[in-house]
């Protein structure tokens, strides 16, 4: 039979869940032995396939992110929130007290590190920002919940074997850490 098929992305996010995934060491072999993985940042395929579960790390902050998103929701059978980030927006969550166009001058023209003389804003180079950012599942489906900054390595090994025992996981509180 052939294996199923898993797809995960980066949205607005430090890629530090995707490390933590990293950091179930050697029960990767053991989950590569039962999962083909397709689209990744490990990867590095940028083109979801049909897969059995979507995995998202990050808040949704701008047009493209919102397009990847459903795109990997329509992919998907099954879609995890991974992450603090996906589940609650995270971080990211802090511009949302300015409006759109003062986060751009902030990040393109205000900060000590940049050298912007003339106040230019990227405008066709950027996807436009979303009024705020928001959590995966204000704007599409989720059906597993993963929170965590990141969540660990055991949490994630939880969830994914769970997923392959054909039960949707609720995270147990007890395994959630967050020291
Ligand atoms: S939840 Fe934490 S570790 Fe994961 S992307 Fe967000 S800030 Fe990074």
């Amino acid at each position: 039979m052939a294996k199923p098929k898993l797809a995960s992305v980066w949205l607005e996010a430090c890629a530090g869940c995707h490390m933590s995934f990293l950091d179930i060491d050697e029960r990767i072999v053991d989950l590569l032995g039962k999962v083909e993985l397709t689209a990744t940042p490990i990867t590095d395929i940028k083109i979801f396939p049909e897969v059995e579960v979507g995995v998202i790390e990050g808040a949704l902050g701008n047009e493209e992110e919102l397009h990847l998103a459903k795109e990997l929701r329509e992919r998907c059978k099954i879609l995890i929130a991974w992450g603090d980030c996906a589940v609650f927006g995270g971080i990211n969550c802090m511009r949302n007290f300015m409006p759109a166009e003062q986060v751009l001058k902030e990040g393109y023209v205000d900060t000590a590190s940049t050298v912007n003389p003339d106040g230019v804003l990227p405008r066709q180079d950027l996807p436009a920002l979303l009024p705020q950012a928001i959590p995966v599942d204000r704007a599409v489906k989720v059906d597993v919940y993963v929170p965590g900054c990141p969540p660990d390595a055991d949490t994630i090994y939880y969830v994914f074997s769970e997923i392959l025992e054909g039960r949707i996981p609720t995270v147990p509180t007890d395994i959630m850490r967050y020291d």
